[in-house]
């Protein structure tokens, strides 16, 4: 890593600013004041217009790139902050830091890792309005929502605090006087890419993990979205964690291929989308790493005949609608089992009273699509399948929003009738939209499922013990909901989407995720009580009798 004065000096160098008033415009009062208090109170980011920085080596540090990428809040297309595509230079240095940190980190005993996701988290929960508002200004999902988001990691932070209890190894007495020890040891540097659509959960299911089992840490931010992991950073760094144990580098493929490339990287954590995932996995493990990647999704609930009515559609259309559908775990089909088909239109009807607006505003439901690339995308898919003859029986691509928020990217909820050939049924669409299939019988109904290239989760709707169990035992996805929509499992268990949903052998937090960043050591010693006596050397094959 360069040293500080180094650092320092790039920091004078690179005081240009970004900030003119005009493009600040667009925000609304409240909007405008969170971007304020962020632009004043952070180090690493900022909301009204200037340059996200860098983490490296225990300093924010401007980058010297010459590409930024621009960040528009969602819902009104206002230039929040710009974003470096770190450069070479700054990578290699980001990683030397990481490596000089392990030396010690590493060896740094369990309980002072404790000691740092507990303080952690107390100040994660002290700033979570802090963090939810740059969620809010850069995702644009409701501030609702980015408290859930950050929640959820939050508790991946709690759970690590059990680190004391879960690294406990193993000891056994293999032979007299002979004992064999298991002890997880970290890795090394280790690396996390995340996606734009859980800025503060995902960059939390790698930082505590990884730090608390005694590894250092790249983490690269969504380009999209960046300032809820710099603020996390902020945190790590008040929380006590010592200078190049976490490092925030940015950008796109270039940074995403320094990762997979770097030789001291010894692991990569990706969440994100099927073509980044598999370059990743492939790129990474050719190169001797450790991969896990959680994938795209298309996750189904079944709504049996004798479901709750209530709780199902409700369910479904929360689990559909929220956060703009933009969630791996969004549930994204339908598949009405004989005649719960006549609950639809009921299911449109609570489906149009969900409030779409901007993320800040009073009783809003769903915000807007992270781009308008994004809304294109979605609102062709939803064009394909009038074209394949679907029928939508609720359509969101004209969806009006309030003036204010005119040039956001909004799409309203959106349903269609369809069937599994369709191209909206076999692309993953990750926007505010349901496709409705029918299935005959249970089993129909599962064969779908299975059918499916994905494999994140599936949920039942059902009164009966007998149909769940079937369901459970039968359906092929990793996460099995039973009344319930979105089951995704707290961290004491482990993320277990399968098939097409998951590249690796390892899941992210839980016990996968103490398994994924440490690798084992035994050692095997005799210390033998007898040899504290006699002169008499055995020569014998050693056969632990
Ligand atoms: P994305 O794949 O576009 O981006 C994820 C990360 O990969 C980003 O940091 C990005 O910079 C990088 N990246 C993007 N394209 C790349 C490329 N061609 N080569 C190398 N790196 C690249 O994903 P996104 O749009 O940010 O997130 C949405 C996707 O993430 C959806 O498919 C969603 O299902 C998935 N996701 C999955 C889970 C899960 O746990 N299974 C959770 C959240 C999101």
């Amino acid at each position: 890593m360069p040293p500080l004065s180094r650092i320092s000096s790039l920091r004078t160098l690179q005081k240009k600013s970004f900030h003119s008033s005009a493009h600040l415009k667009a925000l609304s009062a409240l909007a405008l004041s969170r971007a304020e208090n962020i632009s004043a109170n952070w180090k690493g980011t900022n909301a009204t217009g200037g340059a996200t920085k860098n983490f490296i080596g225990g300093e924010f540090v401007e980058s010297l790139s010459s590409e930024w990428i621009d960040v528009h809040d969602p819902s009104t297309q206002t230039l929040l902050t710009r974003v470096p595509q770190t450069t070479e230079s700054e990578f290699n240095d980001a990683v030397d830091a990481a490596t000089q940190a392990f030396k010690t980190w590493s060896k740094t005993s369990v309980v002072t890792r404790q000691r740092f996701v507990l303080e952690l988290q107390h100040l994660l929960r002290q700033n979570a309005d802090a963090i939810a508002s740059s969620i809010v200004l850069e995702q644009g999902k409701t501030l609702a929502d980015a408290h859930g988001d950050l929640l959820r990691g939050l508790q991946v932070v709690e759970t690590a605090a059990g680190i004391t209890s879960t690294l406990l190894g193993d000891k056994i007495e293999v032979s007299k006087d002979m004992d064999t020890e298991v002890r997880k040891v970290p890795l090394g540097v280790c690396a996390s890419i995340a996606p734009f659509n859980f800025p503060a959960m995902i960059p939390l299911w790698t930082i505590p993990m990884a730090a608390v089992t005694g590894n250092t840490l790249i983490l690269k931010p969504s380009e999209r979205d960046p300032g809820a992991a710099m603020m996390i950073a902020e945190l790590c760094q008040r929380a006590g964690l010592p200078p190049g144990v976490l490092n925030v580098v940015h950008g796109g493929v270039p940074t995403v291929n320094g990762i997979c490339d770097h030789p001291a990287i010894k692991a990569i954590s990706f969440v994100g989308g099927d073509r980044a995932g598999k370059h990743i996995y492939e790129r990474g493990t050719q190169n001797g790493k450790r991969v896990q990647a959680n994938l795209g999704a298309k996750n189904h609930a079944i709504l049996m005949p004798d479901a709750n009515k209530n709780l199902a559609i409700n369910s479904i259309v929360g689990a559909a609608f929220g956060a703009a559908g933009q969630r791996c775990m969004a549930i994204s089909v339908a598949v009405v089992v004989g005649d719960t088909s006549v609950w639809l239109p009921e299911l449109v009807e609570r489906a149009k009273a969900l409030h779409v607006n901007g993320g800040f505003e009073q009783g809003a439901d769903l915000g807007p699509l992270i781009s308008p690339g994004a809304k294109d995308r979605v609102t062709s898919l939803i064009a394909s399948a009038e074209q394949e003859g679907g029928e939508i029986i609720l359509d969101g691509r004209n969806f009006k929003a309030p003036e204010a928020y005119r040039y956001g990217n909004f799409v309203g909820p959106t349903i269609i009738r369809g069937d599994t050939s369709m191209k909206c049924y076999q692309t993953e669409i990750f926007g505010p939209v349901l496709v409705v299939l029918q299935a005959d019988t249970l089993d129909d109904a599962i064969e779908i499922i299975n059918n499916n290239r994905y494999g994140n989760g599936a949920a039942i709707f059902t009164q009966s013990g007998a149909t769940a169990r079937k369901f459970e035992t039968e359906v092929n996805v990793g996460q099995i909901g039973i009344n319930v929509p979105i089951p995704v499992p707290l961290p004491m268990f482990s993320w277990s989407g399968n098939k097409g949903s998951f590249l690796g052998d390892i899941g992210f937090y839980g016990k996968g995720g103490i398994n994924f960043y440490t690798q084992n050591k035994t050692t095997t010693s005799l210390w033998k009580a007898e040899d504290a006596v006699g002169n008499r050397a055995s020569v014998n094959m050693p056969t632990h009798h």
